[in-house]
């Protein structure tokens, strides 16, 4: 059964990139930068991923003809490009969207999925960096155990990475169980990549996280824009805003399109808070 589309319109912009639209420019009315994000997953038809990446390719034409100053900036998934189905063929999707990123001066972002593929993007990033060095990064996930190896690679590479917690459930022996652990291994790779990398992404809503990175640069002398900070559409939109005007870079990642559920059901999971806004939501129609 398909759950009506207003239970989710809190976290997902739109179901279409038209009605995502307007979150966009009011977004970057307030100061914002953003990513979009056409929601889907698992794709195992060769002419679907085929379609999802003729549709990232649209994406980032829109951006172009909408805003000519800001670069345009999508987050993608390997995984609907043909990743589950063939990594050559996805490979191929992936270097077309590059192609296309490369022309519009653009910015494509692999998400990071399950543990199964995490070996399989990285090494897919790995394959088409050099080719589009300005065009494409990667996300690492502080629960997992694998991170800070990872997190040393990009830094040799210069690679653009965004840091999160992570967001699908793995086994104890693959990733970190508790929250502190996490966050304690968030701080750690922060450091690193905001030391080392190339203007990584911080993605967080914790407030102990962006304390402690506002912290690290203003200690190490390192310039406000050096780094961005990253949210999620709908989430503490007033802190978005707050470290705006504190002078940092924040980046707001815009989920749209019909496949909403799983992402819907990972921020309900996440924080009981998310389930009370859409009870809310329910009542305000
Ligand atoms: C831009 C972006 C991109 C992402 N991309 C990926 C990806 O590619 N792969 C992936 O696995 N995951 C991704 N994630 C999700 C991420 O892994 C976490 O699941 C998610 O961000 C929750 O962790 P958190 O650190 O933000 O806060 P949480 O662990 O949910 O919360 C920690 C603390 O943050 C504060 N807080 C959080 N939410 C609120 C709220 N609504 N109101 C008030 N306080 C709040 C509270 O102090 C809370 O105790 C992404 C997240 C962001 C922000």
């Amino acid at each position: 059964m398909k759950l009506p589309f207003f239970l989710a319109r809190r976290f997902v912009a739109g179901e279409t990139l038209t009605k995502a639209l307007p979150a966009v420019r009011a977004l970057r009315a307030d100061g914002l930068l953003v990513t979009l994000d056409l929601l889907g997953e698992d794709v195992r038809d060769r002419a679907r991923a085929v379609r999802y990446a003729d549709e990232y390719i649209g994406i980032l034409r829109t951006l172009a003809e909408e805003d000519s100053e800001l670069p345009p900036n999508i987050s993608i998934k390997l995984s609907m490009i043909g990743q589950r189905i063939d990594r050559a063929f996805c490979v191929a999707n992936l270097r077309r969207v590059l192609g296309a990123a490369h022309d519009f001066g653009a910015f494509v972002r692999l998400d990071m999925e399950g543990s199964d593929l995490t070996a399989s993007t990285l090494g897919i990033f790995e394959e088409v960096y050099p080719d589009y060095p300005d065009n494409v990064g990667v996300v690492l996930q502080a629960y997992l155990r694998r991170t800070e190896a990872d997190v040393t690679r990009m830094c040799e590479l210069d690679a653009r990475v965004r840091l999160c917690k992570g967001a699908y459930k793995e086994p104890p022996e693959t990733a970190y169980q508790d929250m502190p652990t996490i966050r304690e291994n968030f701080e750690r790779q922060m450091q690193r990549l905001v030391a080392d990398a190339r203007y990584p992404g911080i993605a967080t809503h914790d407030d102990t996280l962006i304390a402690a990175t506002k912290a690290f640069v203003r200690d190490n002398g390192i310039a406000p824009d050096a780094f961005e900070f990253q949210m999620l559409y709908g989430i503490r939109p007033d802190t978005q805003r707050e470290l705006v005007r504190e002078g940092y870079n924040v980046r707001v990642y815009i989920p749209y399109g019909t496949q909403w559920g799983p992402y819907f059901t990972r921020r309900l999971r996440e924080r009981k808070e998310n389930v009370w806004f859409v009870l809310k939501n329910l009542f305000r129609r």
